[in-house]
């Protein structure tokens, strides 16, 4: 069997059980929180304490393993995470390499690269190789997955070379890519062409956030490359209400792509967008939290006509097909 590296080290893929492939434990800014953070919202024993709560209680509902997409640009911090981790027994917790830019390249990449004012090759691919094969910086933990952004900028200058770099990241290691998208602009065709130009199997690609859309023609499109679409924002009402993503999956389902999803929140413990308002993000998006998808998505899925063959599939075949 297939391992794969999770913060604890190397499970067998067939031990991944049930997951959620799209979560957060922290979106933060490590400028952000070292500049304005400590001192004022910032404490970190009380955010560990409040993490390790949180998804020791996600275990308790049968998770058994999160991939966390936490990547440069959303406050990648590993050492953090392995406490974690450390205190969360029942749950594996798979982390990512990439870049999380809607726009522009982190300028420690701008000038150099091929034909670059340092001509050399593209460094960005190396370090996130590194990352999923030797470690990422001093932890010891690997990335096993790969992560970039097409949002409704489209193929800026900086995203494009990122998504490339990712792209020959996968060519280079076979390890497999989400992509975050934009489905009102139906970006998840423009990444898929991408990957598919640059030899990415798209059968190892999640397009992330795919399930905001309800437009049966393009998620078809999508899920037709042989892509897995991400059904993965269950509680971000404001962007498609639950019982929309729940009718788009049943619907998907009965036309026979049970095997092209995947589900989870997109939700994390704690983030910087809204330091001091944090505990009321709670109250306004009160569907956003870890347990959503067991408490009320699961009986919501059942009561469509998907069925428990299907929710397996989706919940525990396919992430074990991506990361295999
Ligand atoms: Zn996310």
């Amino acid at each position: 069997m297939p391992v794969v590296s999770t913060v604890r080290g190397p499970v067998d893929a067939a031990e991944l059980g049930q997951t959620l492939m799209h979560e957060h434990v922290f979106v933060t800014s490590t400028e952000h929180l070292d500049n304005y953070g400590k001192g004022a919202w910032w404490d970190e024993e009380a955010r560990v304490a409040d993490a390790i709560t949180k998804l020791n209680a996600l275990a308790a509902k049968g998770v058994r393993t999160i991939a966390d997409p936490t990547v440069w640009g959303l406050g990648r911090y590993i050492p953090r995470i392995q406490r974690i981790a450390a205190e969360v027994p029942d749950l594996n917790i798979i982390v990512a390499t990439g870049i999380y830019s809607f726009e522009e390249l982190p300028h420690q990449y701008e000038h150099r690269g091929p034909g670059l004012l340092l001509d050399m090759p593209d460094p960005m691919i190396d370090d996130f190789v590194r990352d999923l094969t030797e470690g990422i910086a001093d932890t010891g933990v690997k990335a096993a997955f790969l992560k970039c952004v097409v949002d409704r900028q489209g193929l800026t200058p900086g995203v494009e070379r990122i998504c490339r770099a990712v792209a020959q990241a996968h060519v280079r290691t076979g390890a497999p890519i989400t992509v975050h998208t934009n489905s009102p602009a139906r970006t998840g065709i423009i990444a898929l062409d991408l990957f598919a130009k640059e030899g990415v199997d798209l059968t190892k690609v999640v397009v992330g956030h795919a399930g905001d859309s309800n437009d049966l023609d393009y998620l078809r499109q999508l899920a037709d490359t042989g892509a897995t679409l991400g059904m993965d924002r269950f509680g971000l009402d404001l962007y498609n209400p639950t019982p929309e993503r729940v009718a788009t999956i049943a619907a998907l389902c009965e036309g026979g792509y049970a095997d092209r999803m995947v589900l989870s929140h997109d939700a994390a413990c704690f983030m910087d967008y809204f330091p001091n308002e944090w505990d009321m993000v709670g109250v306004i998006a009160p569907n956003w939290r870890y347990d959503h998808i067991h408490d009320d998505v699961l009986p919501a899925l059942l009561e469509a006509g998907v069925t428990d063959a299907q929710i397996q599939q989706m919940l525990l075949f396919n992430p074990r097909r991506y990361f295999s």
